[in-house]
């Protein structure tokens, strides 16, 4: 029986990956005309939004109510931002320091720069705004917007919480949420299967529409992008997840290989939800308790691949310029950038409107934006990947540090 579940996820993959490698294939081979099956995707995209609220809800109820001690919750907690807090610095580290090696801004033509028509608009970061979004003035508003998935958890969690305090009153909650959340499980299993289509069409009608020219203009700043992208995602959250988890690494990221596919292709984390907890509870055995809280919060505050990505597009940027960045003004860039992706949404492109944020608070060209929006449809794909694979690496430490304290509690 594990042997035929194995295949399936096996095939799964193996088509998955096909769907991207034909993708590029079938866009760059017959250009534009591949946008007519862009629809095919969507879909897939508008399957996964669909199902993003009441999953959450359903698991994160289900996830605090089965902690059996909510003092658990704290621990969790506590744990899982110290992880997100140190891999986002680091990330924005390696970012700053790949783009002072490589200096893949200097001598790039600037002229005609000017901000995407996309991107235009008021961009202030406000840190107190990011707290103002935890509690929701109408948490139906909320629910419905899909845009403030923050107030949605902290709700479900506190719905949670109190549940566990009714006792018999409680239990018919309980046991519909435990109902819902298997229900919307079993949705992910089928979307799954129209995966590999919808990867194909997403794939193949951006790569048709934008083509490769553009990325061969600023080939370094993207060299520069991915070498970063490739530190953070191969050598540092690996050391990480070895030193702590202490499993077998390869195996845990091929388990993971449906959510890459996914991100890469919809790049949107809050998209790829739904696959990344199909894929760390059934297949990396993360238990639901620790995945349904690390999994939605980080897919909307914890992005390593945003964060090192803002990093080397605000320093490209000021080299373009000729405007050298002391080391003050690039500890500004480390601070704003860590804090930008915090508050930047699960979304495509939003890496790009909090880097137009630390433009400003650097006093920076905010035009200057305009010289990396052409390439965003690919590399936001890659940081997606690895905003992803951030996630995953932190369910799976998290999970492993919360039972072994919760082991040398019960010994005490
Ligand atoms: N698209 C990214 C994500 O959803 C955010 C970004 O633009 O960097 O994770």
């Amino acid at each position: 029986m594990n042997e035929i579940k194995r295949n399936n996820a096996d095939l799964l993959l193996i088509s998955m990956i096909l769907g991207v490698v034909l993708g590029v294939l079938f866009g760059y081979l017959f250009g534009e005309s591949m946008v007519a099956i862009k629809i095919f995707g969507d879909l897939f995209i508008k399957a996964l939004k669909a199902i993003i609220v009441p999953l959450i809800m359903a698991s994160i109820i289900v996830g605090v109510t089965s902690l059996g001690n909510v003092k658990k919750l704290g621990k969790i907690g506590g744990i899982t931002f110290t992880y997100y807090a140190i891999t986002t610095c680091v990330a924005v580290t390696i970012g700053i320091i790949v783009s002072n090696i490589f200096s893949p801004g200097t001598g790039v033509d600037i002229t005609g720069a000017a901000m995407p028509e996309k991107l235009q608009g008021d961009h202030e970061f406000n840190f107190l705004a990011l707290v103002n979004m935890l509690i929701p003035t109408n948490l139906i508003q909320s629910m419905s917007s899909n845009k403030e998935i923050l107030s949605v958890i902290v709700c479900s969690i506190v719905f949670g919480a109190v549940l566990t305090t009714l006792d018999e009153k409680g239990k018919p909650v309980i046991d519909f949420f435990i109902g819902l959340n298997a229900a919307m499980m079993k949705i992910v299993k089928i979307i799954m299967i129209y995966a590999p289509f919808g990867i194909f069409a997403l794939v193949a009608s951006i790569t048709g529409e934008k083509g490769v020219d553009e990325i061969l203009k600023i080939w370094k700043f993207i060299v520069t992008v991915l070498v970063g992208l490739s530190i953070h995602a191969f050598i540092i959250l690996p050391a990480i997840f070895l030193f702590i988890r202490k499993k077998n690494l390869f195996q845990y990221a091929r388990n993971m290989g449906s959510a890459f596919m996914t991100a890469f292709s919809t790049d949107s984390s809050a998209a790829t939800l739904p696959i990344t907890m199909e894929c760390i509870e059934k297949k990396n055995n993360v238990s639901p308790q620790t995945s349904s809280f690390v999994l939605p919060i980080g897919a909307t505050v914890n992005m390593d691949g945003t964060a090192l990505y803002e990093a080397c597009a605000v320093m490209f940027i000021a080299q373009a310029y000729g405007i050298a960045t002391s080391f003050n003004e690039q500890i500004i860039v480390f601070v704003t950038a860590t804090l930008a992706s915090v508050g930047a949404a699960a979304i495509p492109h939003a890496g790009l409107v909090t880097v137009v944020i630390c433009l400003s608070a650097l006093d920076l060209p905010v035009e200057g934006v305009g010289l990396v929006w052409a390439v965003d449809w690919f590399l936001d794909r890659c940081r997606t990947t690895v905003n992803v694979w951030g996630d995953s690496v932190g369910a799976g430490v998290v999970d492993t540090m919360v039972s072994h304290e919760t082991d040398s509690d019960r010994e005490q």
